[in-house]
């Protein structure tokens, strides 16, 4: 599809929209990469929990210089280490999302972790899913999806699968905790969550995995 040619595929949206599921289905599909940023964000989240960082420490923007927090593919499944040690299940917990999230709203962390998304997208054809992929990381990229559905339909998605991962979770919980990261993550002051003007806008709520994934690449070879 992509004639040997270099190319990047930015899907951007909040929590819940299905971007993983759909940008590892296309990558598969596509036989690119697919880098999950948000996982990069967990892993700040996890090490801010760890240490006990409090985000309005100005020591916060010394500390993130002095971690390293890399990217590694295992048979084509991303796994994310934080100072060499894997941390790919760890920063799936449900408190971690909500590290990651308070810890993504300052410029520090953003800047520390913008190198790393920008390198790997420039080696490799690739699809990069996360908030500000279309806006901010990869403003040129060739082709930008922009994935939502209502806060509903998102909340059952993620609450059947921290359920489906043994985790202890009820919705009503579940659905504040998504509605409170949407609503940091899109009035943030450095790169929000928000639609590139040229991206593509899906709404999946009422589409399956597949259907999103046929959708998008009939825009992309067209
Ligand atoms: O996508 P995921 O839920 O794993 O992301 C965790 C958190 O990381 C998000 O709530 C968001 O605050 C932050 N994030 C971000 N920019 C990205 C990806 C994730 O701010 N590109």
């Amino acid at each position: 599809m992509d004639n040997g040619k270099h190319y990047n595929i930015a899907i951007d949206g909040p929590s819940g929209a299905g971007k993983s599921t759909i940008a590892k289905m296309l990558s598969e599909k596509l036989e690119i990469l697919y880098l999950d940023t948000g996982a990069l964000y967990r892993a700040v989240g996890l090490k801010a929990m760890r240490d006990g960082w409090e985000e309005n420490d100005e020591k916060v923007s010394e500390l993130i210089g002095g971690i390293d927090i890399s990217v590694r593919y295992d048979m084509g499944t991303q796994r994310v280490y934080l100072d060499g040690e894997d941390v790919s299940e760890e920063i799936r917990r449900n408190i971690i999302s909500d590290y990651g999230s308070r810890f993504s709203a300052l410029p520090s962390v953003r800047s520390a972790l913008l190198d790393l998304q920008r390198k790997t997208a420039a080696k490799y054809s690739s699809v990069l899913d996360g908030r500000d992929i279309g806006t901010s990381v990869l403003p040129n990229a060739k082709y930008k999806f922009y994935l939502t559905a209502s806060a509903d339909i998102r909340a059952r998605r993620r609450y059947n699968e921290l359920i489906a991962k043994g985790q202890s979770v009820d919705y009503e919980t579940v659905r504040r905790d998504i509605e409170d990261r949407d609503k940091r993550d899109m009035t943030r002051a450095v790169s929000p969550l928000k639609k590139a003007v040229d991206a593509i806008e899906i709404d999946s709520g009422d589409m399956s995995t597949d259907e999103v994934v046929n959708k998008i690449t009939e825009y992309i070879s067209k």
